[in-house]
């Protein structure tokens, strides 16, 4: 039933979907007939109405819907169906047939189609051309001939591909060109925030500026509009100069960071015709300024002087070029000149050295933004990964939250953590994250002349700047390396000045950790190390929490801690589950003859023995004093029994060696077993007590199991 009506309304739909199409294959029917039959001019009226009716329409749905590709698809294809029927009729009516001087009409429509259409539609488009021909001149005309349709088609699908062809062609060019020029202008940009000192002087090369897309958070985003402040400041000046001193021309120029040029960094001028620049740092006047770092005023000018900036005639008579400096550097030349032969007085140079200052203001006050913008970012990533590295308690999660943290700051494709072990003078690698994870780690060297063992050693970041020499350095060992990449880092992982390890990151790409990264890098480190050292700790407190100092078993309260879920488990599965009670014999005189280290040596050899006796799934603890309590799960009275017993003889025989002399122990015990003598915990351990008090009483180096006589000795 259901899938009867989902059938139905999936006919529904591609009914309706069809309904335009099948309307123009009933108006090319029509056609046919019309010429086939010859209708009456009262049938082939009305039909003109519809005809013009539903091409209407079908416009109307096209010009409405534009955004789907699919859908548009499918509304050029009914469109342009419908156009093709009513053209051929028109063409048949003016021409008496197919062969007349309209039939270019139909191309004119193929190659409409194919400019405007999806290539789907068009192909729709002139095969119905074609087929409404075909049934034109086989059923209408009843001729026998394929030739002239064949020629006919040939042209119409020619045409439509090369209209295609040559739309895709001047697409793609379109495209390339306007990415060359966002590229161009990108370069541009990245170029003049270079020469204002705004973005290092590592330049990105163009293939890796062509693939990394300026995203939200792009440096270059914050440096564009950095660059245009200066721009907007520098140019207010210029235009203030201008008015003020009546200038033909005012100028800043900047050097290049490669200090060879000089470019125009803004102007203003009466003329437009002026050069482009760049300048060679030594033409003309502009060499004279750099040279001597000095005001440079010229006055009495011919039209035969050159001026770099002119590339015609001179057009002023008095020019002035006062060097932008800072720090004893000349960074760029201010550049003014006036069409009248009136010099520069001394309250308009004044003015002219107070516009440099202005300038340099103007850039250093965007340099500092800059800066204080890149360490709001850096900061907010150190926060984060502070953050997450505070939440991790394992060692795991510390490693995980490292390789995380450590991407947000840097792109990489290998990440590795090693630790080193001081007493044994090893490392470890612990985590790898990218290529050869599997084969790394867990792997465990000593200290080598390895860069991780440098690292650990001299407590900085190797290699320097990050640029990896797999010929002459090895990171791990000669027979445990990472993949070979170009760029590598070990840093330190420092808490005090001590190194517990290092953090090794490597990527495919060149000069993946430079300035801009490394002391970024360099703190997540040490934050990394903190987090490890304090997941260390916790470890640490948890087992000193958990275990006996003495012997290293279970204490009293860790038992207690698993104790209800062992007995949850047993009443859950219906299983047996047995507790031993064992307290050594007497133990008070050991203690008072060989001394409390003796007895505490009694002690941890008890310990050794329950330990090797004990299954897998036992839990053995040091309950109080001289006392141990063994939980054995799956087990019934007999196994427990069995097991007490191998304790007792093994105990039985140990000697105990001392300056006194040797001496040997035995042991106590008592057994209970749930459910018989116990459904809790309580009970459980007093029936277990009970047995080993009935031990105690019966001569001592015994087993007893409780029952419900309380007296069957074991
Ligand atoms: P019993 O056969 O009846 O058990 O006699 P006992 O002397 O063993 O008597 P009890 O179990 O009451 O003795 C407890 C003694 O265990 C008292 C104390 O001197 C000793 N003891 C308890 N804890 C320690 C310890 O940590 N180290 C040492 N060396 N002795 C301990
Ligand atoms: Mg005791
Ligand atoms: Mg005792």
């Amino acid at each position: 039933m259901d899938d009867l009506v989902r059938s139905m309304l999936s006919m529904r739909a591609a009914t309706r979907k069809l309904i335009w199409v099948s309307l123009a294959l009933a108006f090319g029917g029509a056609l046919v007939t019309d010429l086939t039959l010859h209708l009456e001019a009262r049938w082939r009226w009305p039909l003109i109405v519809l005809y013009a009716l539903v091409l209407l329409a079908s416009l109307r749905r096209r010009l409405r819907q534009s955004d789907a590709v699919e859908t548009s698809a499918l509304l050029d294809a009914e469109l342009g169906m419908l156009l093709a029927v009513g053209v051929m009729g028109a063409i048949h009516a003016v021409d008496g047939g197919l062969d007349g001087s309209t039939w270019p009409l139909v191309y004119v429509l193929c190659v409409v189609a194919s400019v405007l259409a999806a290539p789907s539609a068009t192909a729709v488009i002139v095969g119905t051309v074609v087929t409404l021909e075909a049934a034109i001149r086989f059923v209408a005309h009843g001729e026998s001939s394929v030739v002239p349709l064949v020629v006919h088609g040939g042209f119409a699908a020619t045409f439509s591909i090369l209209a295609m062809a040559v739309l895709r062609v001047e697409v793609a060019r379109i495209r390339s060109h306007s990415r060359t020029r966002v590229q161009a202008e990108i370069e541009r940009m990245h170029d003049a925030a270079r020469s204002y000192r705004l973005l290092s002087a590592t330049r990105r090369t163009a293939p890796q500026a062509a693939s990394a897309p300026l995203s939200d958070d792009d440096p270059s985003r914050l440096v564009r509009s950095s660059v245009e402040e200066i721009h907007q400041a520098v140019f207010f000046a210029l235009q203030l100069l201008r008015r003020s001193m009546g200038l033909h021309t005012a100028m800043l120029l900047w050097l290049t960071d490669t200090g060879t040029h000089l470019r125009i960094s803004e102007m203003t001028s009466e003329t437009d015709e002026l050069s482009e620049g760049p300048f060679q740092v030594g033409d003309g006047v502009f060499g004279a300024v750099v040279a001597e770092r000095e005001f440079v005023h010229l006055t009495g000018l011919k039209a035969s002087y050159r001026l770099p900036y002119y590339p015609g005639a001179c057009p002023v008579r008095v020019v002035a070029a006062i060097p932008v400096m800072e720090q004893e550097h000349v960074r760029g030349i201010l550049v003014v000149d006036r069409t009248e032969d009136e010099p520069f007085g001394e309250g308009e140079q004044e003015l002219l050295v107070a516009a440099t200052r202005y300038v340099l203001r103007a850039i250093q006050n965007e340099r500092v933004f800059v800066q204080l913008e890149r360490a709001k970012v850096e900061q907010g990533k150190l926060y984060r990964a502070a953050r997450s590295l505070g939440a991790a308690m394992s060692e795991r999660d510390v490693v995980e939250a490292s390789v995380r943290s450590a991407r947000e700051i840097a792109a990489f494709d290998f990440a590795a953590i090693t630790i080193f072990d001081e007493t044994k003078r090893t490392h470890e690698i612990r985590a790898v994250s990218g290529e050869g994870a599997d084969a790394l780690v867990g792997v465990r060297y000593r200290h080598n002349a390895g860069l991780v063992s440098m690292v650990v050693q001299n407590r900085y970041p190797l290699p320097y700047k990050g640029e990896f020499d797999s010929a002459h350095q090895v990171i791990f060992t000669a027979r445990a390396h990472p993949p070979q990449l170009p760029s590598m880092l070990v840093l330190p992982l420092l808490v005090g000045d001590r190194a517990l390890g290092t953090l090794v990151l490597g990527a495919k790409r060149r000069g993946a950790f430079g300035d801009s990264v490394r002391p970024t890098l360099e703190v997540l480190a040490s934050h990394v190390a903190v987090s490890l050292s304090n997941a260390r700790m916790v470890k640490r407190l948890e087992e000193l929490a958990t275990s006996d100092g003495l012997t290293g078993l279970y204490n009293k309260r860790a038992l207690l801690d698993m104790v209800q879920s062992k007995i949850a488990a047993a009443v859950r599965f219906s299983r047996k589950l047995s507790v031993m009670t064992i307290d050594l014999d007497h133990f008070k005189n050991v203690n008072d003859t060989y001394g409390h280290d003796i007895g505490d040596q009694v002690l941890k050899g008890l310990g050794a023995i329950l330990r090797k006796t004990k299954r897998a799934t036992d839990v053995v603890a040091r309950f109080g004093g001289e006392e141990f309590v063994v939980l054995c799960e799956e087990t019934d009275t007999e196994g427990a029994t069995l097991m007490a017993e191998r304790v007792r003889e093994e105990l039985q025989k140990t000697t105990f060696h001392t300056p006194k002399g040797p001496f040997n122990v035995t042991c106590s015990i008592g057994i209970s077993t749930f459910p018989e003598a116990g459904r809790d915990w309580e009970t459980l351990f007093k029936a277990s007590d009970e047995a080993l008090y009935i031990s105690k009483r019966s001569g001592r180096n015994k087993v007893t199991a409780w029952s419900p006589r309380r007296l069957r000795a074991a």
